[in-house]
C-alpha cells in the first residue's frame, strides 16, 4: 500500500491546533504533524483524511510558535525514498 502525500496549505496565522498524522499501516506509525489555526483545523484534518491518513488532533500546548499550514514530516515515515 502506497501512502499518498497530502496537500495542506494554511493561511499563515498563528497555529492553535496540532494535528498528528498517522500512516494507514497503523496507529503506531506517526508520519507527520500538521499545524493549523482554529478556523482551518477542520480543513487540515480533512486534507489528512483525503490522503488516506488518520488525523488525531491533540490539545497539548504548542512548544513553539508555528504558523497555520506548517507541516513537519518525520524522516522515518513510510514512503520515503
Ligand atoms: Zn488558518
Amino acid at each position: 500500500m502506497t501512502a499518498r502525500p497530502f496537500v495542506w496549505v494554511g493561511c499563515g496565522d498563528r497555529a492553535r491546533a496540532r494535528i498528528e498524522v498517522y500512516a494507514p499501516a497503523g496507529l503506531a506509525a506517526l508520519a507527520a504533524v500538521v499545524y493549523a489555526c482554529e478556523a482551518h483545523a477542520p480543513h487540515a484534518a480533512e486534507a489528512v483524511t483525503a490522503a488516506g491518513y488518520a488525523p488525531n488532533r491533540t490539545r497539548a500546548a504548542l512548544p513553539t510558535a508555528r504558523r497555520c499550514g506548517y507541516v513537519f514530516r518525520f524522516p522515518t515515515a513510510g514512503g520515503a525514498r
